[in-house]
């Protein structure tokens, strides 16, 4: 073979590109909805942006970005995740001055250096939401209800919405400090990546998938038994708040997110159906952020879904598939130009219509309709032609009718865009 992509990075192929438009027009029409903006960001950025607002003691940026000098000696990086741009396109573009409360959305590529598996991948797509400006707990259950929203409108079930809360930069110091100490007992069951993290990040041992790891923390101090009474404040209204939405969700004391820059509210919903890799989305409050890569205090909170994990959930719905509707067949010797013509007038009204471009025979034409599932064939046959009409085959039911040639475009409009 010639040259390959190259390993997790993936093509997103014609024959699965309709889920995607699908998932990403619902996205557009359910976030623009609740008020939210698109907002596009570039894929890349200088290397602090995401080293000081993601965390240096976090995977993503001690081991996952793809970060290179460019020709001129800066520290780029492509962006691992949205978030962080976009708050910093918030702050640069003083978009506060227009109004304080920002509520955006973007959708596109993200990259993090990790090992590639089924549902992990390098070159990866996420829809991140985001509102800027809002330290209200009800905010937090608006942005939860939208997701939940959208993910039942895409079609998607057995779905468990889990939240959790980290407290904030006053009491989760005092966590971490109750965690490490209850984990430095433990630590030669630990890993060697955990033994690290125990003094760098102890949170982080909760992701690790390691056996022992995973049974040195299971019955490990709760984060909500440390957190302040302001933050206990907080997650009471998100809860009662979700609750009054109609929202239902479980409670998960080990959920405590990647990322360093989330404060109190952590969601994540997961999937029965996903195997290991189960979060399609995760996300939480991140009051912190703003400072840490501005100078503005900017409360946020937000989103980000895993678009491949999200389509491979996907109910299979035969619309969703792009389809032709309209293979148009002559009988042969070479390319004929009424069939081209026809063409172009279809494709001005939207009719997706392929013809034969090389004079192959109608038994050949009438295969390749097929493989295209073509929805319907039109036959340019000489006797109905000089009657003034074509027939047209409708290749769901195998039945066939003559229609005049001169309201072709209307009949065919009727047939194929309006159902
Ligand atoms: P995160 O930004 O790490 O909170 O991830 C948010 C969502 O993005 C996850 O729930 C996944 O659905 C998706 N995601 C994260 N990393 C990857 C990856 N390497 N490959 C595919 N999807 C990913």
């Amino acid at each position: 073979m010639g040259i390959t992509a190259i390993r997790g990075f993936n093509d997103i192929l014609p024959s699965e590109i309709g889920k995607w438009q699908f998932v990403e027009k619902t996205a557009r029409e359910v976030f623009e909805g609740f008020g939210f903006s698109e907002i596009r960001i570039p894929i890349l950025e200088r290397t602090e942006l995401f080293a000081r607002g993601i965390g240096e003691a976090t995977d993503i940026v001690e081991k996952e970005m793809y970060t290179f000098i460019d020709k001129g000696g800066s520290s780029l990086t492509l962006r691992p995740e949205a978030t962080a741009s976009m708050a910093r396109a918030y702050l640069e573009h003083q978009l506060y001055t227009f109004d304080p409360v920002a509520k955006l959305y973007c959708i596109g590529p993200m990259f993090r250096y990790e090992r590639p598996q089924k549902g992990r991948y390098r070159q990866f797509y996420q829809i991140d939401a985001e509102v800027f400006g809002v330290g209200n707990p009800v905010v937090d259950a608006e942005v939860i209800l939208m997701l939940i929203h959208f993910l039942g409108k895409v079609g998607l079930e057995k779905l468990e919405l889990q939240i959790n809360s980290l407290g904030c930069r006053d009491c989760r110091p005092r966590y971490r400090e109750g965690l490490k100490n209850y984990l430095t007992k433990k630590s030669f069951q630990l890993c060697e990546d955990c033994q690290r993290r125990l003094q760098t990040n102890p949170l982080r041992i909760f992701d690790c998938k390691v056996q022992t790891c995973q049974e040195a923390i299971a019955d490990a101090p709760r984060v909500t038994d440390f957190i302040c009474a302001e933050c206990q404040s907080h997650f009471g209204k998100v809860k009662e708040y979700l609750s009054v939405a109609g929202l239902n969700y479980v409670l998960n004391p080990k959920m405590v997110r990647g990322l360093d820059y989330y404060t109190r509210t952590a969601f994540e919903v997961v999937s029965y159906d996903l195997g290991a890799q189960n979060a399609v989305t995760g996300g939480g409050r991140y009051d912190n952020l703003f400072q840490e890569i501005g100078e503005l205090d900017v409360p946020g909170i937000g989103f980000a879904i895993g678009m491949e994990r999200l389509i491979s959930l996907l109910p299979k719905d035969k619309k969703l598939e792009q389809q032709l509707h309209l293979f148009i067949a002559t009988p042969g010797k070479g390319m004929d130009e009424k069939a081209y013509r026809l063409a172009n007038q279809f494709h001005l009204e939207g009719i997706r219509a392929e013809f034969d471009y090389e004079g192959k025979s109608l038994k050949s034409q009438m295969r390749r309709a097929d493989k295209l599932k073509a929805r319907y064939v039109l036959i340019l046959g000489e006797e109905e032609l000089k009657k003034g009409r074509a027939v047209l085959r409708n290749m769901w039911n195998q039945s066939q009718e003559e229609i005049p040639i001169d309201n072709l475009i209307d009949v065919l409009k009727r047939k194929i865009l309006n159902n």
